[in-house]
């Protein structure tokens, strides 16, 4: 028997207690139609954007907990608001899975994107007007990274870095440029990049360029891409060479979707947690950053390693029977590459994303290296595995997709329906997204 008072104080149906109702008690069929569609979508797609992953189950719950309800304005320990002793928890133990993550000694888990990420990044460590020297949108940056229509070349002045002929970093022509446009800031990290990046390479060349330029230039990296790869310490460690390094959750990592930055600089994570909050952002989303959380443990896990070294074989399997096949690709070292196929079947990257999403395969449009053509169309498309993988992609499927891409884009025919049940057979024996 429990006491009176207990269930005075704890009624046992919650249907006795009177709520103020929301409009109504039906539930909201209109939005839960396309949550349905979407995941049947994603179930019977082959999702090739690179960008794109399925976070777990657990991340997804995460996602969707009660933390959502919480303002806590500031950092653990330090917050506007009362009531912050569970989401300081939460959020301490976020930071430290990521400093462990990728070793370094400050984290800021807050950003609520990679393009936030980047915003406040630049505030740390630079002022409107500097000089940074990046990697153009059209040879794989990002939009954040200096591109005309961002906010980024508007406050900051962009000069880019080109590529060598052969599409790969130049390391000699970085040199020249360093010298030659004085930068405040160099950025690397890219958004559609497929070969391996040298840091170690990048700060020595910083450090030889510090010695003699009156302008103090800082090194930033943004691994959106590739922070998985890295995590998993199938590449070389950004952390260990930058000065600032910023990453997106949702892509290799697999989290939610949104923004982190480290250090190892004990002034400029001072610098960063000011250009988060008050300078771009307001309350945390306390939700995500649960969610990031989870996804940080289940990165740290051995079998995390062997999931990145099956998507970076899964897409290279499928580069290289691309390639056997005739098609002009980049090759690749990670976890994307590019199909150039404009040479390789005279179509636009717009027209080739349009007759392969008809069949259920998801690509994006992309520039290629030294493209004539406007990012809206564009000569080739992006590829990647990272997410298919996570529903189970074998490599000999990885071919497979590979003769069914290069099918579809040969054929000449208005009618490409049948592909639709190579694909089906495909994705059938993969894992429910729901269910990751
Ligand atoms: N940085 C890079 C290199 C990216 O590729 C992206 C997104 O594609 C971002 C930043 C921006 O991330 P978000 O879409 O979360 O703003």
């Amino acid at each position: 028997m429990l006491p009176l008072t207990w269930g005075f104080l704890y009624p046992p149906k919650a249907s006795k207690i009177k709520t103020i109702q929301r409009g109504t008690d039906m539930k909201d069929l209109e939005i839960e139609k396309y949550f349905k569609l979407e995941a049947e979508r994603q179930n019977n797609g082959i999702e090739l954007i690179c960008s794109e992953n399925y976070p777990s189950k657990e991340t997804r719950e995460a996602m969707a907990s009660i933390l959502v309800a919480k303002y806590a304005e500031g950092f653990p320990g330090h917050r506007y608001y009362g009531g912050c002793e569970y989401i300081d928890a939460v959020e301490t133990l976020c930071i430290e899975r990521l400093k462990k993550l990728f070793h370094t000694q400050f984290a800021n888990v807050q950003p609520h994107s990679g393009s936030q990420a980047n915003f406040a990044a630049y505030h740390a460590l630079i002022n409107p007007g500097d000089t940074v020297l990046s990697l153009e949108l059209n040879d794989g940056g990002h939009l954040t990274h200096g591109s005309p229509v961002s906010f980024s070349s508007q406050m900051y002045h962009f000069v880019h870095y080109p590529l060598g002929n052969d599409g790969h970093l130049d390391y000699e022509v970085i040199k020249k440029c360093l010298d030659e446009d004085n930068p405040n800031l160099f950025l690397a990290g890219y958004s559609a990049y497929p070969y391996a990046i040298d840091f170690r390479k990048m700060r020595d060349l910083i450090d030889e360029h510090n010695k003699h330029s009156a302008v103090h230039c800082y090194f930033m990296v943004d691994m959106a891409h590739i922070a998985g790869i890295i995590a998993a310490g199938l590449c070389q460690n950004p952390c260990d060479y930058a000065d600032l390094v910023t990453s997106t959750t949702h892509k290799t990592l697999r989290g939610p979707r949104g923004g982190v930055i480290l250090t190892n600089d004990p002034e400029i994570a001072k610098r960063i947690d000011k250009a988060i909050f008050p300078y771009s952002q307001g309350g945390p989303l306390e939700n995500i950053i649960a969610a990031k959380a989870v996804a940080f443990k289940e990165d740290m896990e051995p079998s995390f390693k062997d999931y990145v070294r099956s998507f970076m074989e899964n897409t290279k399997a499928c580069n290289d029977e691309l390639a056997r096949l005739g098609a002009t690709v980049s090759g690749t070292d990670n976890h994307l590459f590019l199909l150039n196929v404009m040479k390789t079947y005279g179509i636009t990257g717009k027209e080739a994303q349009l007759k392969l999403e008809s069949v259920g395969i998801t690509t994006n449009k992309n520039m290629i290296h030294g493209d004539t053509l406007k990012p809206s169309e564009t000569s080739g498309i992006r590829i990647g595995f990272p997410a298919v993988t996570t529903r189970g992609c074998t490599k000999a499927q990885a071919i497979k997709i590979a003769d069914i891409i290069d099918a579809v884009l040969k054929d000449k025919n208005s009618d490409l329906s049948a592909y639709k049940a190579q694909v089906l057979a495909i994705t059938s024996t993969w894992k429910d997204v729901m269910e990751l």
